[in-house]
C-alpha cells in the first residue's frame, strides 16, 4: 500500500480546534504516515504568526532590547493549544530554553525555526504519531548549503525506522548542528523532501484554500480553481507570486515524479489541484490558460545606445556590472538601440547610483533610465503554446482597461507571457486578464 505525506501549513494548526480537524483529516486515511506540520499561524486576520513573534523576539534581542512581552505571547500560544488539546506535554522546560538561547544570542534561523520545532511534539501527541527532529534528517553543510543527498539518505534511512511520524518543516541543520531555516514559507520544501524521502506515492500539502485559484483570491474576487497542473506552470506560477506553495518545494518531488495535492484544511472534501508532470497533466483545450500570478516591487533600468546591437559584448558587460554588485535579475527584454534588465527591488538595496556609474562607465549609453514600482504579471498555461493570438488578447485585455505595458517577455517555452506594468496598474491588470480569458 503507498504512503502519503501530509504538510499542514500555519493557519492549519492555528489551535487546538484546528488540529483536531488535521487529526481527523490524518486518521480518515491509514496511508497518511508522515506529517509536515507549519508553526501556528493566524487564527483569524488580525492574529499574529508564530514565526514573525520568533523573529521579532530575535531582533529585540540583537539590539538588546527585553522581549519578554512578545515571548509571553508565544508562550501562551503553545500552553493554551496544549491544554485544550488535554495533551500530556509540559511546554514550560522546552520553552524557557528558546527563550535563554534567544537572549543568549542564537541566531535569526535558531529562533525562526523553533515555531515548527515547539509544534511537532504538540502535533505528534495530538496524533500519537513519532516525533522526528528535523534537524537529523534535512541537512545542510558546512557551509550552509542544502544538501539534498545527504538529506534523502537521512530521511529514508531515519523514517524508514519509524512506521508513523511527525517531522517539524522549514529547518534542518548543518553537521556539527547549526540549525538552518528554509526561505518564508519554507515547510513546503520540508513536505516534499519528507515525499521523496519515503517514495511518497502523493505529497498532500493541506491548507486554507481549495485548491490552486486561476488568481489571487486577494485580487479576484473567488477565481476559479485549477484541477490539474504542471510542475513547470506551477513554477511558474508560484515564483510569480501564486504563493500557495513555495516555488522550490517542486524540486524534489518532481525528480521522483510524485504529484501533489493541495487541499483545504476546512474543507477535506474537496480534491483540490493536483500537480503533475507534464506527461501526466491529461487533456486540455489550446487557448485556455492554466492561471494568473503576479508580484510587485520590481526596477526597469533601461540602457540606451544608438548601434548597440553591431557592439560585440555590450551585453555581456551590462550583466558583469550586475554580477560584480551581487545583483540577480529577472528578465532582460532587448530592442535594436536598447537592452532593459528587470530587477527585483530586494536585490537592489540601497546599489541603483553605484550600477548607474558603473554601467555608465562600462558601456558609455547614451542614456539610462530608471522606473521603480513596477509590477510583473504572468499568464501562464500549456493551453497558450502553439495557439496564435494569446498574445492579441491578453494586450487587447489590458489596452481596455486602460494599463500601459511597460515590458513584456514571452519565455521561448511558450508557456507564459510576462507583462510589466505600473504597480498601482497591478490589480486592474490581473482582473483584467482574468475577465478576458475565464470570464469571457
Ligand atoms: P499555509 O500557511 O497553509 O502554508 P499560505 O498562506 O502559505 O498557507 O498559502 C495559502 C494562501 O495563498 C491562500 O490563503 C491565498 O491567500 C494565497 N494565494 C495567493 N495566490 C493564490 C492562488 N493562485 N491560489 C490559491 N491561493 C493563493
Ligand atoms: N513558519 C514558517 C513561515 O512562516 C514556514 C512555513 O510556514 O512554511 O514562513
Ligand atoms: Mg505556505
Amino acid at each position: 500500500m503507498g504512503v502519503k505525506v501530509t504538510k499542514f501549513g500555519g493557519s492549519s494548526l492555528a489551535d487546538a480546534g484546528m488540529i483536531m480537524k488535521v487529526k481527523a483529516i490524518v486518521e480518515a486515511d491509514a496511508t497518511r504516515r508522515y506529517v509536515v506540520p507549519s508553526a501556528p499561524g493566524k487564527r483569524n486576520k488580525a492574529d499574529q504568526k508564530i514565526t514573525d513573534l520568533l523573529y521579532l523576539c530575535h531582533a529585540h534581542a540583537t539590539q538588546g532590547v527585553p522581549f519578554d512581552d512578545v515571548f509571553a505571547i508565544i508562550a501562551e500560544r503553545y500552553k493554551q493549544i496544549v491544554a485544550d488539546l488535554g495533551v500530556d506535554l509540559d511546554m514550560t522546560p522546552l520553552l524557557d530554553e528558546v527563550k535563554t538561547k534567544i537572549a543568549g544570542g542564537a541566531s535569526a534561523d535558531y529562533a525562526a525555526s523553533r515555531g515548527e520545532a515547539l509544534n511537532g511534539p504538540i502535533v505528534a501527541a495530538a496524533l500519537g504519531y513519532d516525533f522526528v527532529d528535523a534537524a537529523e534528517v534535512v541537512r545542510f553543510d558546512e557551509r550552509g548549503r542544502f544538501d539534498a543527498d545527504a538529506t534523502q539518505a537521512a530521511m529514508s534511512d531515519r523514517l524508514g525506522r519509524h512506521e508513523r511520524a511527525v517531522v517539524p518543516g522549514f529547518y534542518g541543520a548543518t553537521p556539527d548542528g547549526t540549525i538552518k531555516t528554509f526561505s518564508r514559507g519554507g515547510s513546503d520544501v520540508t513536505g516534499a523532501l519528507v515525499a521523496r524521502g519515503v517514495g511518497a506515492e502523493v505529497y498532500e500539502n493541506w491548507t486554507d484554500v481549495s485548491g490552486m485559484l486561476m488568481a489571487d483570491p486577494r485580487v479576484v474576487d473567488n477565481p476559479r480553481p485549477i484541477k490539474v497542473v504542471t510542475y513547470k506552470e506551477l513554477r511558474e506560477l508560484a515564483y510569480m507570486g501564486a504563493t500557495v506553495l513555495h516555488d522550490e518545494a517542486i524540486f524534489p518531488v518532481r525528480g521522483a515524479g510524485i504529484p501533489v495535492n493541495i487541499r483545504n484544511t476546512n474543507e477535506p472534501d474537496n480534491p483540490g489541484t493536483m500537480i503533475v508532470p507534464s506527461n501526466g497533466a491529461g487533456e486540455y483545450a489550446h487557448g485556455v490558460i492554466t492561471g494568473i500570478a503576479g508580484r510587485k516591487d520590481f526596477t526597469v533600468i533601461a540602457i540606451e545606445k544608438a548601434l548597440m546591437n553591431a557592439q560585440l559584448g555590450f551585453g555581456r558587460r551590462v550583466l558583469e556590472v550586475l554580477e560584480a554588485n551581487g545583483v540577480s535579475f529577472e528578465h532582460m527584454p532587448t530592442g535594436i538601440d536598447t537592452l532593459s534588465v528587470v530587477v527585483a527591488d530586494a536585490q537592489l538595496d540601497g546599489k541603483i547610483d553605484t550600477l548607474i556609474d558603473e554601467l555608465t562607465s562600462a558601456v558609455k549609453p547614451d542614456a539610462i533610465d530608471v522606473s521603480p514600482n513596477m509590477a510583473l504579471l504572468a499568464t501562464v498555461g500549456r493551453g497558450m503554446a502553439h495557439t496564435p493570438g494569446m498574445s492579441a488578447k491578453l494586450f487587447g485585455a489590458l489596452g481596455d482597461a486602460g494599463v500601459n505595458v511597460r515590458m513584456i517577455d514571452q519565455g521561448s517555452s511558450e508557456l507564459n507571457i510576462i507583462v510589466g506594468v505600473e504597480a498601482d496598474d497591478f490589480e486592474t491588470a490581473m482582473r483584467a486578464i482574468y475577465n478576458r480569458f475565464v470570464c469571457e
